[in-house]
């Protein structure tokens, strides 16, 4: 059985868990915790990262930031996982879903504009299997109409858009590190701060509402509540985890690239024929091999493909219910324009295994089995 997610483990994840025990030190922001932002900041730029419980928990920390209010307006596209619109709606804001583009699956940026109206405070892009949406036309947008913007940079660690990395663009940019992630810590995330103006208020929200951070480096003498806050901080020894293979951040992606490489090269001849599609990566993008999808005709031909894979002992999945079609977001969502490829899309797209020591031979197995299903 070839599964299609194995979380990344690259053997110094022990020792360092160890560490951080002996170091009697097991609660947030230990010595892995800072050694794991500094090396984001090093490698992204951001003014400050903070490592957080979640993605999902460093998107709501925008969201507070922001200081998004009930009635206002976020625009996101309609196809994207759950935590890009909660993060706003916990705050009472209204999701604005627009249709996404055919050839990454990120947001369509042409119609942006058209949903903005009086009550629109916030943009989010999500960099969808970590390649970049078109980045210089939102922040055009933003600047255009006073907008901020958020990245969901989930799936976009190690990624680029023209040179600059995922994450930084933004306002705030919001990285994962859930077991389904390139790299992992079982569940976390960061907070990337693009502004030196905006970090001060992003360490007191994370740290309770108090001025803990401060107190730390020595910059005030007693340590207090001074605004509403909560606990956004990981364990150290989660922090531990995810600095093993932060360590090695290159040497995943290049083997995760490898993987990305190979399965293009062996399911070109399908898509020539016009069979199936695959991924497209913009020439301004630098991806991270974050996964690797197949694009079926139609639901049905994907249905039977996944059944077909399974009985070979592949597991591929696909997901994302689009999020105007679900209970919530037809609740509290509005989606503007029409719906001409989130949902067709999102009913073709099939993710086949990819994780970090995935074996040359798995990758042929897996593309051979796909080419059997279609004759070939
Ligand atoms: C994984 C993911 C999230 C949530 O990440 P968590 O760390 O599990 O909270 C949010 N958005 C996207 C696009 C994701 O892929």
């Amino acid at each position: 059985m070839i599964g299609f997610n194995v979380a990344p483990f690259v053997g110094k994840e022990f020792t360092y868990i160890q560490e951080a025990i002996s170091a009697e030190h097991i609660c947030g922001d230990g010595l892995f915790t800072k050694r794991c932002n500094q090396w984001i900041e090093e490698q992204t730029g951001a003014a400050k990262a903070l490592l957080t419980t979640s993605c999902t928990h460093a998107t709501e920390m925008a969201a507070l930031l922001l200081d998004i209010r009930p009635g206002e307006e976020v625009i996101m596209p309609a196809y994207t996982f759950v935590s890009t619109a909660n993060a706003f709606v916990l705050r009472g804001a209204v999701p604005v879903f627009v249709d996404i583009r055919p050839d990454t699956m990120n947001l369509d940026e042409s119609l942006i504009e058209a949903a903005i109206t009086e009550r629109t405070r916030a943009i989010v892009p999500v960099h969808y299997a970590g390649v970049a949406c078109e980045m210089d036309v939102i922040m055009d947008l933003a600047e255009k109409y006073n907008l901020a913007v958020v990245e969901d940079a989930a799936q976009g660690v190690m990624s680029s858009y023209k040179g600059r990395p995922l994450g930084t663009i933004g306002d705030y940019g919001c990285f994962s590190f859930h077991e389904t992630k390139n790299f992992s810590m079982g569940e976390g995330g960061a907070l990337l701060i693009r502004d030196q103006e905006h970090v001060e208020a992003a360490e007191i929200l994370r740290e309770k509402g108090t001025n803990r951070s401060k107190f730390f480096r020595g910059q005030v003498d007693k340590y207090t509540w001074v605004d509403q806050g909560s606990s956004y901080l990981p364990s150290d020894m989660n922090a531990a985890y995810l600095w093993a293979q932060l360590e090695v951040a290159e040497e995943i992606t290049k083997n995760r690239m490898a993987s990305f490489a190979l399965y293009r090269q062996e399911l070109e001849p399908l898509e020539k024929q016009g069979l199936l599609d695959l991924p497209v990566i913009p020439r301004d993008c630098k991806h991270n091999a974050h996964m690797f999808y197949v694009k079926a005709r139609d639901l049905k031909e994907r249905t039977k493909l996944i059944a077909f894979l399974k009985e070979k002992g592949v597991q591929a999945v696909f997901h994302y219910v689009p999020l105007h079609t679900a209970p919530e977001g037809q609740r509290v969502g509005r989606f503007v324009g029409e719906d001409r490829f989130t949902t067709k899309e999102s009913e073709r797209i099939l993710r086949l295994p990819m994780y970090y020591g995935l074996k040359k031979e798995q990758v042929q197995y897996v593309a051979e089995k796909v080419r059997e299903f279609y004759g070939k």
